[in-house]
C-alpha cells in the first residue's frame, strides 16, 4: 500500500504489533493521520524539519504539540512508554 506517496511521514507506532496499536488507539484515542494529542489533522508541511517528522513517528504528535511539550519540559526527558 503506497497510496500516499506524496506524504513522506513516518507512521506513528509502526513498530508496534497491530494489537498494541489497537490498544494505543483505545487508550489515547489516537486516530491514524491525526495528532495523538490534539487530534488535529497531520500535514507534512506542518513540520519544521526531519527531526520533527521523526518525532511524529515516535509520539504521533503534531508540530504544535511538539513545540508545547518540548518548550514546557526541556530538561524533563520524555516519558513515553516503550514496550521492550
Ligand atoms: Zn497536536
Amino acid at each position: 500500500m503506497s497510496a500516499m506517496s506524496d506524504l513522506d511521514l513516518p507512521v506513528p507506532f509502526a513498530n508496534k504489533s497491530p494489537e498494541m496499536r489497537k490498544f494505543i488507539e483505545n487508550v489515547t484515542g489516537y486516530i491514524p493521520g491525526h495528532c495523538a494529542t490534539c487530534k488535529a489533522l497531520i500535514n507534512n508541511e506542518d513540520f519544521h524539519d526531519d527531526l520533527s517528522r521523526r518525532e511524529y513517528g515516535i509520539s504521533g504528535m503534531c508540530q504544535k504539540c511538539q513545540d508545547i511539550v518540548f518548550n514546557a519540559s526541556e530538561d524533563d526527558e520524555e516519558s513515553y512508554e516503550q514496550d521492550e
